[in-house]
C-alpha cells in the first residue's frame, strides 16, 4: 500500500497536481448484467459477472478520457478498482490534464462538473438519472441514522452541502459548485431534496453510463493524501495503474478478477 501512495506521489511530481478526481460505481441494474442473470439469480450471487461488466465500462471510461479527450488532453492518470466485501466495485480516477487544458476559472469547473437538479422540461432524462444515481443520502436533520453520519452528527461526504448561486474556487478540497436555490423541492427516497444533496456529476458521462458516476474537480493537492485513505481502507482485491499518452507505464497491475 505504502508503495502505491508513493506511486501517486511520483506521478504527481513528475506531471503536476491532480486536475479531476472521479468516481464510478457499478451499476447491478445495468442490463449487460441483468440480461444475463438465470431466472430468479441474484446480482450478489454473480461476482465474475458483475466485475466483467464493471471491468469493461471502466475501459470504456478510460477510452473517454484518454482518447476522446472528454475533459482535454491528458497529460496522466491513475486509477483504483474496489471490490468490496459488502457492496458493488467502484473505481477511483485521478486525472492531470496537459498545460493549456488545465482547469483554472470557476467558468471551466462549470463546464465538467455540475451539482445541480437539471429542469425536467429541458432535459427529462437526465433529470431522471441525477435523481436516481446521483442524491446523497439524504443523511443529517433528514435522516440522522444514514451511514455517512459519524459521531458527532456530522456527514463524512460534508452534507448537505452549501447553496449557492455561483461556482467559485473554495477554501477546501473541492470548490464549491452553484446550487442555485430551487423554488420546489422532489422527492427522493421520502425526502424533500434540493441542490444541496446532489453529488457533483458530469452529464455526458451520467448519460452515457447510466450509474453512480461523481466528477469533481481538485483544487489542492491534499487530494492524493485523500486517495490514499481510499487505497488503505483494505479491499479485497485492488488494481493500480498509471498511464500517460507516451509510454503507458503500467507500475503495477492485476489482471485477472
Ligand atoms: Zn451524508
Amino acid at each position: 500500500m505504502r508503495r502505491r501512495y508513493m506511486d501517486a506521489i511520483a506521478l504527481v511530481q513528475h506531471f503536476g497536481k491532480p486536475d479531476i478526481f472521479l468516481t464510478m460505481t457499478c451499476n447491478p441494474c445495468w442490463p449487460e448484467i441483468q440480461e444475463h442473470l438465470q431466472p430468479m439469480e441474484e446480482v450478489q450471487n454473480r461476482p465474475d459477472l458483475v466485475s466483467r461488466v464493471f471491468r469493461a465500462k471502466v475501459e470504456e471510461l478510460k477510452t473517454n478520457i484518454q482518447k476522446t479527450n472528454i475533459f482535454g488532453k491528458i497529460a496522466a492518470f491513475m486509477y483504483t478498482i474496489e471490490f468490496q466485501k459488502r457492496g458493488l466495485p467502484h473505481a477511483h480516477f485521478l486525472i492531470i490534464l496537459m498545460d493549456g487544458y488545465k482547469l483554472l476559472t470557476p467558468q471551466s469547473y462549470d463546464k465538467i462538473v455540475c451539482a445541480e437538479l437539471p429542469d425536467p422540461h429541458i432535459d427529462h432524462h437526465l433529470h431522471k438519472l441525477v435523481t436516481k444515481h446521483m442524491i446523497h443520502g439524504p443523511c443529517g436533520y433528514l435522516n440522522p441514522s444514514n451511514s455517512c453520519m459519524q459521531k458527532e452528527g456530522k456527514c463524512k461526504f460534508k452534507y448537505p452541502k452549501q447553496l449557492t448561486e455561483q461556482t467559485t474556487k473554495g477554501k477546501n478540497l473541492y470548490p464549491l459548485y452553484k446550487r442555485p436555490k430551487i423554488i420546489t423541492p422532489i422527492k427522493v427516497r421520502g425526502h424533500n431534496i434540493d441542490n444541496s444533496w446532489i453529488v457533483p456529476y458530469n452529464p455526458f458521462l451520467l448519460k452515457k453510463f447510466g450509474c453512480h458516476i461523481n466528477v469533481e474537480i481538485c483544487s489542492d493537492i491534499k487530494v492524493i493524501k485523500y486517495i490514499y485513505k481510499y487505497i488503505c481502507k483494505g479491499h479485497d482485491k485492488i488494481a493500480f495503474f498509471v498511464h500517460n499518452n507516451d509510454t503507458n507505464v503500467e507500475i503495477d497491475e492485476i489482471k485477472e478478477y
